[in-house]
């Protein structure tokens, strides 16, 4: 049996509650770790470093791809945004299934890294709410460009093993349990 865990990448639209979702995840299924990813923007008022992510200034993050210490980066709304190798690998090896949230990009190349990955985008139940929700977390950084880039993102929706609609939270965390446990259940 290969003892390590699996790759879980979920993307979606910003706003569309990949954070969320995956926050109830962890709670409610043992063995799975988010994999901290690096971005040089700005933290949020209720996002802790280290916890949401690394915040790196952009030497920093320059820094990081020189010395080939990241799987995937990508410029996402004008910031820099990477996958740190040593965190995916680190929760890998451990035998804990390691979840990415990550954009389409990063998905495309961690896929090509890891060809056994299980990819999961989230889609918004119209773009309406999209704006609601991103409207209801205080968003005032980049809206429009964060709204713009969502057309692109739902066309690449059928890249991915599966797709989730965020409509009612439990309903989607139900099915995304259910998706990982067959996962995990196929490994075995
Ligand atoms: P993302 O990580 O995809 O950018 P968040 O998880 O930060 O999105 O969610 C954006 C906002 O939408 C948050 O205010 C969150 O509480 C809210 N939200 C997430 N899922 C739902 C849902 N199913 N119904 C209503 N509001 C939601
Ligand atoms: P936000 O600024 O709203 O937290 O994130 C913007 C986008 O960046 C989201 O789609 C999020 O999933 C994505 N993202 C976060 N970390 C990474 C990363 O390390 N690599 C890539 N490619 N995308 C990321």
């Amino acid at each position: 049996m290969d003892k390590k865990g699996l790759i879980i990448i979920i993307s979606g639209p910003s706003g569309v509650g990949k954070t969320t979702i995956t926050h109830k995840i962890l709670d409610k299924i043992s063995g799975v770790r988010q994999c901290i990813t690096c971005t040089t923007r700005s933290r949020r008022p209720d996002e802790k470093d280290g916890v949401d992510y690394y915040f790196v200034d952009d030497t920093t993050f320059t820094g990081l791809i020189n010395d080939n210490q990241l799987a995937e980066w990508a410029v996402i709304n004008g910031y820099k945004y990477g996958t740190p190798k040593p965190e995916i690998e680190k929760i890998a090896s451990s035998g804990n299934d390691a979840v990415l949230v990550i954009d389409v990009q990063g998905a495309k190349s961690i896929k090509s890294l890891y060809p056994s990955a299980l990819s999961i985008f989230i889609k918004p139940p119209s773009i309406d709410v999209l704006k609601e929700r991103l409207e209801s977390r205080g968003e005032k950084d980049r809206v429009d460009m964060r709204l713009d880039r969502v057309k692109t993102e739902l066309e690449q929706a059928q890249g991915y093993d599966y797709v989730l609609v965020n409509d009612t939270l439990d309903k989607v965390v139900a099915s995304l349990k259910q998706i990982i446990e067959k996962a995990r259940s196929q490994k075995l």
